[in-house]
């Protein structure tokens, strides 16, 4: 027996009818796993608002923004708003036309796209005559750990098509290379335009599937005049000059080597040449260096070179950059380890039989940077893996089925009585990982009814001061604009609001002041360098604390007000309010941090007379003002009892121990959670106007006062 024959899959062909109704159930299925959220959320009142469940994912309330502005017809200058967004108008385009509610269509658009992965697989199958490989692997794919994860009921995001699209491009890679007609080079070239369009990344994925189809000329195919001929119209798709010119060359392109028969295929060569110098000449490269270099030089603090501020970058706080062990890696690639290295070895066995398999190195290579670079890379793997576990399953049950039943009657029956048991054995450590991926909406309810209750309130030129992670969902419930949002975070934006949070109400109101008109202005005009650079030239103060120290002054002129500011002081910051700190808690003349700010939340395990108990070996003594923490037992400064009024102030109670104690410890009676901090962070803004509701009326006038949120207007 050859090799070729000893990975062979024997499918006799599927008529085009079944091979849909397939692909229909497929669909079904993958569409049925995503239902178990939903079934699991709806339990929770607190998940949803307008009747319906909201969101899951934070960056979906960007996307929203701007289908709503499409659909209100305009947005206001310098919003933010991604109203030219694809998703965004393929939203606003499907609410115009769809008997479903807004909220009804971004919840379930990610699972109805998403699920749409088992087209292209069980195409890809198809073009290679193995519809039972592409079957199973599009089972597989649908739910896989990590695809599942991104294209979930409520993952409003771009994801639900950053997959489908390029299996689709490998799809027409695929069907050129093996049937080397005309249409399919120009099917290939415009989807990669659309994946492309949808998706501005997807340059590094379309580029690297050119370099592998040369690849694969060279090493296979080098006298086949059609792979030159591919190469040149995938270069056309890549082409940097915009959708609607790449989509004319390429039609062009097509209809002179379609129609002006055998002598312009003497122009391939040349017209490859000139496509080539055009790529470098427009700049095609650059986009790839950049990305290389992004990746890999991950600088921990922004700036640098003399003179300049140090400011601390975000991705210190990212955990998703870093190595991951094998294992988390193969569980969202496949579900499991086992599955995984099968997966592997199926994925060898089909290319070793199908080399045009090989083609799909750069959506695998994406795949396993993941070990690298992060773990939302793993997705890309997913259906090329979901293939190879399709193709081992097919060629083990028909050999399984041949050595039992033979030639006979049962063979074909025995065979699929295998492969569907198998693939119910890989679908298992996938559907058990939906079941127990329990993920709670972006916010909830009580949460957006404040942000209504601020829309409301404020202008739509108004700004709410909060911190990034609130960016998206404050725009699209409130429609004010943001100074920072899961966008636009780098270290010199977000030390302005950190500072505004973390400092004490004067020094916040005047930053709060100048951020937000310096943010403005410089949408308007063309400014160099940081906000805060451009504060400090304009009050000509070189040394930022000397700024700092300002900035403490009642009598600080700040530039004329030309909106609102709202300040938005939600409960949810409470667990990342010692992350907002580090932003600003630096040293921006060099960059080190400085000594890390005191604040701990925490919730007592029980009481002891007048001891309430954290834990073995924290505990506080309420009526004396001492606390033990490890062996040391040290002394409160302060301790205060807040209780929540009715109508949203606080009652509070304070007792004053040590003045020289660091020690400050709060009773959020309503909430039934105490905050240790020291004097830094029990003065700075957010722990004064949330947790006391204690603010200067010279400052700050309270707008909304529910328990999960306060807002502020500054008076400044
Ligand atoms: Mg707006």
């Amino acid at each position: 027996m050859s090799n070729e024959k000893l990975f062979e899959v024997e499918e006799s062909p599927v008529a085009l009818k079944s091979f849909l109704v397939w692909m229909l159930l497929a669909y079904l299925f993958a569409l049925a796993v995503r239902y178990i959220w939903v079934d699991w959320a709806s339990q929770f009142p607190d998940f949803f608002w307008n009747g319906q469940l909201m969101i899951n994912t934070n960056d979906g309330y960007y996307w929203a923004e701007g289908a709503r502005d499409i659909l209100a017809g305009g947005h206001q200058p310098h919003d933010l708003s991604p109203v030219h967004a694809p998703l965004a108008m393929a939203t606003a385009f499907l609410a115009r036309w769809l008997p479903v509610s807004f909220e009804t269509l971004i919840l379930w658009m990610p699972a109805v796209f998403g699920a749409l992965l088992v087209v292209p697989v069980m195409l890809i199958g198809r073009a290679l005559q193995l519809n039972r490989v592409g079957f199973v692997a599009a089972l597989l794919a649908g739910v896989v750990w990590s695809y599942y994860n991104r294209t979930m009921v409520g993952y409003y995001d771009t994801d639900m098509l950053t997959i489908v699209l390029p299996t689709f491009v490998l799809w027409g890679i695929i069907l050129a290379v093996t049937r080397k007609r005309n249409r399919y080079m120009a099917l290939t070239a415009l989807l990669m335009i659309l994946y492309q369009w949808w998706y501005p990344a997807a340059y590094s994925l379309n580029t690297a599937f050119l370099v592998m189809v040369l690849l694969y000329v060279l090493v296979f195919e080098r006298r086949e005049l059609y792979n030159y001929k591919l190469l040149l119209f995938m270069l056309l798709g890549l082409m940097p000059l915009g959708w609607m010119e790449d989509t004319v060359l390429i039609l062009a392109a097509f209809v002179l080597f379609h129609f002006g028969g055998k002598r312009v295929n003497r122009l391939v060569w040349p017209l490859l040449v000139l496509a080539v110098a055009a790529f470098a000449w427009l700049g095609g490269l650059a986009p790839i260096w950049l990305q290389i270099k992004g990746y890999l030089l991950r600088q921990s603090v922004t700036g640098g070179g003399e003179g300049d501020l140090h400011f601390f970058a975000v991705s210190k706080t990212v955990r998703e950059a870093g190595k991951i062990p094998f294992e988390i890696f193969a569980d969202r690639i496949s579900g499991h380890p086992a599955v995984f290295l099968l997966s592997l070895l199926g994925y060898l066995m089909m290319a070793w039989r199908y080399r045009a398999m090989w083609l799909a190195l750069p959506m695998l290579g994406l795949g396993f940077i993941a070990m690298m670079g992060g773990l939302r890379f793993t997705v890309y793997a997913v259906p090329v893996m979901a293939l190879g576990m399709g193709y081992l399953i097919v060629w083990f049950s028909q050999r399984l089925a041949a050595s039992l039943a033979g030639e006979s009657s049962q063979s074909n029956r025995m065979e699929w009585g295998v492969m569907l048991l198998l693939t119910a054995a890989v679908l298992y450590p996938n559907i058990r990982h939906v079941i127990d991926y329990k993920v709670p909406t972006v916010f909830n309810k009580n949460e957006v009814a404040v942000l209504e209750r601020l829309h409301k309130v404020a202008g739509r030129g108004d700004y709410a001061l909060a911190w990034w992670d609130y960016g998206y969902p404050i725009r699209y419930y409130s429609d004010v604009k943001t100074l920072i949002d899961g966008g636009k975070h780098t270290g010199d934006v977000n030390f302005p609001v950190s500072f505004a949070l973390t400092h004490p109400q004067t020094a916040s109101a005047n930053m709060a002041r100048l951020i937000t008109e310096y943010t403005e202005r410089n949408f308007r005009q063309e400014r160099n360098g940081s906000y805060l650079k451009q504060m400090m030239q304009d009050y000509k103060v070189s040394d930022p604390e000397a700024f700092f120290a300002m900035l403490e002054d009642q009598e600080f002129k700040v530039p004329k007000k030309s909106r609102e500011v709202y300040y938005y002081l939600p409960l949810r910051m409470m667990g990342i309010f010692p992350t907002v700190a580090l932003f600003s808690n630096i040293d921006l003349a060099t960059g080190n941090p400085r000594r890390e700010p005191l604040f701990y939340s925490l919730v007592p395990l029980g009481q002891k007379g007048s001891k309430v108990i954290f834990g073995g070996n924290l505990w506080v003594d309420l009526k004396e003002g001492t606390m033990r923490m490890g062996r040391q037992t040290t002394r409160l400064n302060r301790l205060v009892a807040a209780e929540l009024n009715k109508d949203g102030t606080m009652r509070l109670e304070e007792r004053n121990f040590d003045p020289d104690s660091r020690f400050f410890l709060v009773y959020m009676k309503n909430y039934r959670r105490f905050l240790l901090m020291d004097r830094r962070m029990f003065e700075s803004t957010y722990v004064q106007l949330f947790v006391l509701r204690r603010y200067d009326p010279k400052l700050f006038e309270p707008v909304i006062l529910a328990p999960m949120a306060t807002v502020y207007r500054l008076k400044k």
